[in-house]
């Protein structure tokens, strides 16, 4: 079972498949040749424990990577608490030689968790990269159905615009593929609007 693997100098963290979403580009779908996501050993048996998520931890020379990322085959945060839990220990073993943490997310915690978790991320995360993927949320629904419908668009949004008060770095993303300049556009001026970054990737990426 892989819980933690390298990928350009970062150390991955896989703790769980389930996913409130089904985009219809999820790299889970293994569509995407030569993606990390298309490796076999990233779909989990069982979720590991945080205890076995910390002993992988352990079993590496943790700072020596550029980044610390959770992310994996499905939305990182149904496991948040475990991963807060593990910055922490993380923390209080390496201390300030820890490599910055980063959560790749769907923006959804707050509806998954059913509450504002976005406190409990200051002093633990360092940056929140959020999937924007659409302009509004109608498409956004049709793109990645959220079991939440439509209000899961917002509810990202919000995420993004509160979790900004704690985190350092809070990125929108989207993926370059079928989107037209001016769609490009119009997600940069959502992200001008919340106060955080744009970053433009493409299909296949970290
Ligand atoms: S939110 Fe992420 S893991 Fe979930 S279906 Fe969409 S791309 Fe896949």
């Amino acid at each position: 079972m892989t819980i933690t693997y390298e990928y350009q100098n970062a150390l991955y963290v896989n703790l769980t498949n389930r996913c409130n979403c089904a985009c219809a580009f999820c790299l889970r779908q293994g569509k995407a040749e030569g993606s990390i996501y298309t490796q076999d050993s990233l779909w989990l048996e069982r979720e590991p424990s945080r205890q076995e998520a910390l002993d992988s931890f352990l079993s590496r020379d943790v700072c020596r990577y550029r980044e610390i990322v959770f992310c994996g085959y499905g939305e990182p945060t149904f496991r948040l608490d475990d991963i807060l839990w593990l910055v922490d220990q993380l923390k209080e073993r390496f201390g300030t030689d820890l490599p910055p943490v980063r959560i790749n997310t769907n923006g959804h915690a707050n509806l998954i968790l059913g509450r504002d978790v976005c406190p409990e991320l200051a002093g633990r995360i360092d940056t929140l990269s959020i999937s924007l993927n659409a302009t509004d949320a109608a498409s956004y629904t049709a793109l990645c159905h959220p079991i939440q419908g439509e209000a899961a668009y917002q509810a990202m949004l919000d995420f993004a615009q509160e979790s900004k008060a704690y985190v350092p770095h809070v990125v929108l993303t989207i993926v370059d593929k079928d989107k037209t300049p001016e769609e490009i556009q119009t997600c940069r001026d959502i992200a001008a609007r919340l106060g955080v970054q744009l970053r433009v990737r493409s299909f296949i990426d970290s």
